[in-house]
């Protein structure tokens, strides 16, 4: 077990953190949403264990994760800490299992197989693994995640299997940087979570805005922004 080593928290990422949070704040009063409706869920991939630790003394108990060997050797270090995990990243079929077994969320599930594979491997001890369904709004054939059309089938399915507890929908857009087409980007995924909730699930996870585009997310209903760069800096 590690000791509890003593954290000296950088006055460079509490100043971006508080940034980051204050963008939010602004956002949810001006696009007409409840004050606290989106949360943020920093994004540890590539940063190290201790920039982890500097954010749970601000609060933060959830991590997001895109490479699982790398998600997992945090984990081991900071068990005691008790935090919650999202996988966010791109998942292989072969790398179901260790991600069934050491994560709360995942944001990327975008086919049939690798959700049924969750599912079985989910250990009956734990809750439901939370499920997001990555879907592809830009139609750029290179984009991971499922097609619009294609969508509710597979929400149907999830929705269905005993290990996993549909929550969501998560996306990334094709890098914009005009305000209105980040907007309608996101919109076309909100209006398919108006879809599936009026056809009965229910979903309460809209999963989508980043450092660049989190602002537009919040303006199309976002309930969870995902933020790397802009609370830990640069990734090179
Ligand atoms: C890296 C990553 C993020 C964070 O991106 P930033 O632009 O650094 O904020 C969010 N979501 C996913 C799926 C990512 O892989």
């Amino acid at each position: 077990m590690p000791e509890t080593r003593s954290v000296t928290t950088s006055p460079l990422l509490k100043q971006r953190l508080a940034h980051v949070e204050q963008r939010i704040r602004e956002a949810e009063i001006r696009f007409g949403r409840s004050p606290g409706s989106v949360k943020l869920l920093p994004v540890s991939k590539t940063r190290p264990v201790a920039d982890i630790e500097q954010l749970t003394r601000a609060g933060y108990r959830a991590f997001g994760e895109s490479y699982l060997q790398e998600a997992l050797g945090k984990q081991k270090e900071l068990t005691v800490l008790g935090l919650e995990w999202h996988f966010i990243g791109p998942i292989q079929s072969n790398k179901t299992q260790p991600i069934a077994q050491h994560f709360d969320w995942v944001h990327s599930v975008d086919r049939e197989k690798i959700a049924r594979r969750l599912s079985t491997q989910r250990p009956s001890e734990l809750p439901p693994l939370n499920v997001c369904l990555q879907t592809n709004i830009s139609s750029e054939a290179t984009k991971s995640g499922i097609d619009l059309d294609q969508l509710p089938v597979l929400a149907a399915c999830v929705a269905r299997l005993p290990g996993l507890r549909l929550r969501g929908l998560m996306a990334i857009p094709a890098r914009e940087s005009d305000f209105e087409r980040q907007r309608a980007a996101f919109r076309h995924l909100r209006e398919a979570f108006d879809a599936l909730n009026t056809d009965g699930l229910a979903l309460d996870t809209l999963s989508m805005g980043m450092s660049g585009d989190l602002e537009a997310a919040i303006a199309e209903g976002a309930t969870l922004v995902r933020v790397g760069s802009d609370i830990f800096g640069p990734r090179n």
